[in-house]
Order: C-alpha cells, then sequence, then structure tokens
C-alpha cells in the first residue's frame, strides 16, 4: 500500500513552504520551489529489503517520488549499466567505465520519460485534462505518449525546425503539435504564459517541481546497479541543467537514508554543445553567472537550450563536487556518436553524443582518474537523430553490387 511521503513544497533560494499545488515559482524572489519529503517515513517504507522486491522499473523507489501510483509510464526506467570496456579501452585504460542506457527508456526511449511518469500523475491530481510541454523534442515525444496512456489530452509545443523523427513520434500518439517559428526560449516563454490560465497541466513549467523529481530514478537505479555505491565520476549532457542536479539529490537521499555502504563524493561534470553552452561556458571561467546564448546553433537540438532554468545550480553542483564541464563542436558529437555505437553497440542520439564526446575530451586532459568508477548518462535514442549522421562524409557510401560473387569479390572485404 502507498504511504504518502511528499509532503509540499519549498523554494530553494528563501526556504518558504507552500501547499502542494501547479506553482513553479516563489512570490517572494521567483525562485524554483522543490518536493519536501517526510525523510523519517520514507527510511521506514524504503530499505533495500522492500525495494528489492519491486519491479525493476522507477517506481520501485516511489515513496522518493512526489506519486506512488502511475496512471502513465507504468514500467519506465529500469535501463541497463553496462559495464563499458571497450569503449573505457579505447579511451586509454578507463577499466571501471559505465553506461546508463536510457536509450531503451519505456515508452518513447529517452531519460523524459521519467519526469514525465511523474508529472502527468500530479497533473490528474490537480484535475488537469489536458497536459502540456515546451520541448525539444523528446519531451514532446514522452508526454504524447504517457498522454495516451492515461487517456489525458496532450498540446505539446516545439521549435519549427526540429528532427521528423520527433515530430512524427509526437503526433503518432494523437498529441496536437503546435511548431513554434522561434528557438526553445521563445517556445518556453509562450509555455508559461499558456500556463498562467491554469487549463493546461504543462509538465515543466507550472508541474516543475514535480517532473523535475523523476529525474532521480535515474541516480537510484545507477546506484542500485554499482552495488549500492555513488560512482566517484557521473558525466551528463545538460540542457536546462535539471538532470544533472537531481542526479545529486538522488545520492544526497540514499545517503540521508543509509542506503549506501560508504560515503559518497560523486563529482559531476557537465556537458554541452559549443553552439549553445551557457552552462559549461560559466564552469569553465569558474563561475554560476549564466550568459543566456541568443541563437543555438547545434545538431544536438534536444539539449539546445539558450536560457537553461536550472543553469545556475547546474554549474555550482559542477564546481563545487570537484568536477567540471566542457563543450564539443557538432563534429566532436557525431564522432562520440560512433565511437559509442562502434566500441559498445550503442546507438544514441546527438545529446548522447555530447555525453561521449565530452567524456573523451576530458579524458584524453587526464582530468578524469581511469581507476575511478565513471558512469556517462546516455540519456537518449540515436534512431530519433538519424539525420545527423546522414550528411554527406559522415559515413561511408553503401556500395551497390549485382547479386554475383565476382562483384563482391571486386570489393576486396577481405
Ligand atoms: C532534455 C534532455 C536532457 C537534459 O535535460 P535537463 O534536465 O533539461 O538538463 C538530456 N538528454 C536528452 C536526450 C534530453 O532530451
Ligand atoms: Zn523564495
Amino acid at each position: 500500500m502507498a504511504v504518502a511521503t511528499a509532503v509540499g513544497l519549498r523554494c530553494r533560494e528563501c526556504g518558504k513552504e507552500y501547499e502542494d499545488g501547479p506553482i513553479n515559482v516563489c512570490e517572494n524572489d521567483f525562485a524554483p520551489l522543490e518536493v519536501v519529503y517526510d525523510y523519517d517515513l520514507v527510511k521506514r517504507e524504503l530499505t533495500r529489503n522492500s525495494i528489492g522486491k519491486r519491479a525493476f522499473n522507477m517506481w520501485r523507489y516511489r515513496e522518493l517520488l512526489p506519486e506512488q501510483e502511475p496512471i502513465s509510464g507504468f514500467n519506465t526506467g529500469g535501463t541497463p549499466l553496462y559495464h563499458a570496456k571497450r569503449l573505457g579501452e579505447r579511451l586509454g585504460g578507463f577499466k571501471n567505465l559505465y553506461l546508463k542506457y536510457d536509450g531503451v527508456c519505456a515508452p518513447s526511449l529517452s531519460f523524459k520519460d521519467r519526469v514525465v511518469a511523474v508529472s502527468i500523475a500530479r497533473a490528474r491530481r490537480f484535475g488537469f485534462k489536458t497536459v502540456g510541454c515546451a520541448s525539444t523534442g523528446n519531451l514532446a515525444n514522452a508526454v504524447a505518449a504517457q498522454a495516451a496512456q492515461a487517456g489525458m489530452k496532450a498540446v505539446v509545443l516545439i521549435p519549427k525546425d526540429l528532427e521528423p523523427a520527433k515530430v512524427v513520434n509526437s503526433q503518432v500518439y494523437g498529441a496536437t503539435l503546435v511548431k513554434i517559428d522561434g528557438h526553445y526560449d521563445d517556445v518556453n516563454r509562450l509555455c508559461s504564459e499558456i500556463a498562467a490560465d491554469a487549463k493546461i497541466g504543462i509538465v515543466n513549467v507550472n508541474l516543475r517541481a514535480y517532473y523535475a523529481e523523476g529525474s532521480k530514478s535515474m541516480g537510484f537505479e545507477i546506484m542500485e546497479q554499482l552495488g549500492w555505491r555513488a560512482p566517484d565520476n557521473i558525466v551528463t549532457c545538460m540542457a536546462g541543467g535539471s538532470l544533472i542536479n537531481k542526479l545529486s539529490k538522488a545520492i544526497q537521499e540514499f545517503e540521508k537514508l543509509g542506503l549506501l555502504d560508504k560515503a559518497p563524493k560523486t563529482r559531476f561534470w557537465g556537458a554541452q554543445a559549443a553552439g549553445c553552452n551557457p552552462i559549461t561556458a560559466a564552469i569553465k571561467t569558474g563561475t554560476d553567472v549564466i550568459r543566456p546564448v541568443k541563437e543555438p546553433r547545434t545538431i544536438a537540438r534536444s539539449i539546445a537550450i539558450g536560457n537553461p532554468a536550472d543553469g545556475y545550480f547546474a554549474s555550482r553542483l559542477c564546481l563545487d563536487s570537484g568536477g567540471g564541464g566542457d563543450d564539443v563542436s557538432d563534429a566532436e558529437i557525431r564522432d562520440g556518436m560512433r565511437l559509442l555505437a562502434e566500441s559498445e553497440g550503442l546507438f544514441t542520439e546527438t545529446a548522447g553524443g555530447v555525453t561521449v564526446g565530452t567524456f573523451a575530451k576530458l579524458a584524453r586532459a587526464g582530468r578524469i582518474d581511469k581507476n575511478e568508477t565513471t558512469v556517462l548518462c546516455i540519456t537518449g535514442q540515436g534512431l530519433k537523430t538519424i539525420d545527423a549522421l546522414m550528411e554527406p562524409g559522415v559515413l561511408p557510401d553503401a556500395p551497390t553490387i549485382k547479386p554475383t560473387l565476382g562483384e563482391f569479390r571486386d570489393l576486396k572485404l577481405g
């Protein structure tokens, strides 16, 4: 039986407390709100033993989520953690390198299914009949798919130039897709105005505090899969900067609940595309002051947010944890996608290419210890962004031959 452990909202800046509701900023200072839990209650219900008896998906840690009964995303999460031996070798002898592969996260093949599963259940509780989002693609896919599962209406807003696969993957579920003539930041601003009407539950605007909690499940799974340990390093790409913060919160919560064998001291490394790097630009100069990028230009569209909502917290986390950050060019993103595919047989989208490419850069610069345990968060699926690899000269032209042994031998493939 579910025990309600989430007890309200609190401002991350001034600490003012709020009752549960579709609100996302503090009325004093406009700072983001965060879900508050009764950790004594959580501790009673959530033990290694109770977790171990549940199905391997994100709901096995339900007492640390603001919703405990899914109405969509029933088997979301529970994605594999692979020991990346060949990739580790290719990058110069990383023996304890792991990949958290959310390219197979159900139902819509990105980690965004985790945040949507939580926020759709909240939307229903608050009485919304329609859910929506401001999206760079994956969120639209997840909202559309899970609204269908929950029997709700969905309206998803995206910048007009997204990859065809992300467009189709939103419309096929029956969602209403609206393309905005502008960048993600324009889409997001419009969604804030729509949310003010309070008729649509916009998962990453008026439900953002709840939404963001879903990302913690990726962190919980990583620690359990490592044998109740936090890794020494986590590398992940960043868009709004929410995921990286929630991975850190996940580790703090497991520590607080006594679920870990030893005290964690994880360093966080943030990755972005050079063409849209507001957070890593700050990290690289040692500051938490985010200067928005006005005209994002990168093939990594799913993480192209010029004005990141949690950028300040993300840069502080990377700096204060002893980690850091870096960004990569479009060519390095493609190299990262191919490196992962060729060494581990995993196909990730451009955002995953950013993570792998940035890790390769950090590794070459000797910034991450080869003997430590490092987890790369591979957050999306390569089949959604094949256009990035279809440009001339990226992959070889495949020869076409007559079905004869002679022509095949002429290819001299050995
Ligand atoms: C949205 C997204 C991210 C980053 O999310 P934030 O929490 O906004 O930093 C990373 N990878 C993929 C594939 C995404 O779609
Ligand atoms: Zn406040």
